[in-house]
């Protein structure tokens, strides 16, 4: 089986050490001395960085990994341009072999152009940068609502127990949004109240099932395009 672990870096961001059959990955290290530190204690090497998409705090890390390790850099073959380095190129229907466990590549673009997340089949696991959140999902920067509704309607898709690690710790204030607007939601409000326990503790609020956000997730909850969209917009300014 695969095993994750979650590295916090910069403010809010979590990047994910993967071992797997030997093999180590490396999704997303928006900061590199947090996650070279871990490797160092733990006398790990890397064999792979992965890129969910271009943002800085998603990849800043990159080149001081590969410097240091000469591992290889996989992310969006549309985003070859905006991140540097990168050894393999996936789209979407790829399968990028780890170990003995077989990434599904999605594409699922909306918050940038171009975004991949990345589904462990044997595992269930989800790996989906700044597409869904916990309690919500990305901002638009580079789509329209239109195009993240049919994103997260394809990640909605996957097998309920979908484990789902995102690339920032944003649950808490993400949750006080989708109160306001479903308020007497009895399976947030119990979301609510683990998510509050766990950050009163330090702890992280991921992974979470996809059927818990199915039931608790008012972006997924959304019954159209054009709902997402209000919702988004309601989120922008809340
Ligand atoms: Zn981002
Ligand atoms: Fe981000």
């Amino acid at each position: 089986m695969l095993n994750v672990t979650i590295i916090p870096i910069l403010s809010d961001n979590y990047c994910y050490l993967l071992e797997n059959a030997g093999k180590i990955g490396i999704v997303d290290p928006g900061e590199a001395a947090p996650v070279i530190d871990y490797l160092e204690m733990h006398s790990l090497t890397p064999d792979v960085i992965l890129n969910t998409h271009h943002h800085a705090d998603h990849i800043a890390g990159n080149r001081d990994i590969m410097d240091r390790y000469d591992c290889t850099l996989v992310g969006p073959a549309s985003e070859t341009a905006r991140i540097p380095g990168m050894t393999h190129k996936l789209q979407e229907g790829d399968h990028y072999e780890f170990g003995d466990e077989t990434f599904r590549v999605m594409e699922t673009p909306g918050h940038t152009k171009g975004h991949i997340c990345l589904y462990g089949e044997k595992s269930q696991i989800l790996f989906c940068g700044d597409t869904l959140f916990s309690l919500g999902c990305g901002r638009l920067f580079e789509g329209d609502a239109a195009t993240m509704w049919n994103s997260l309607q394809k990640l909605s898709a996957l097998p309920d127990d979908t484990l789902i690690y995102c690339g920032h710790e944003y649950t808490l204030a993400n949750g006080e949004f989708c109160l306001s607007e479903d308020p007497d939601n009895a399976d947030l409000q119990n979301r609510m109240e683990e998510v509050k326990s766990l950050r009163n503790e330090g702890k992280p609020t991921l992974p979470v099932s996809l059927e818990m956000e199915k039931k608790t997730n008012i972006f997924l909850r959304a019954e159209s395009a054009e709902d997402f969209k209000k919702l988004r917009e309601l989120k922008d300014s809340f």
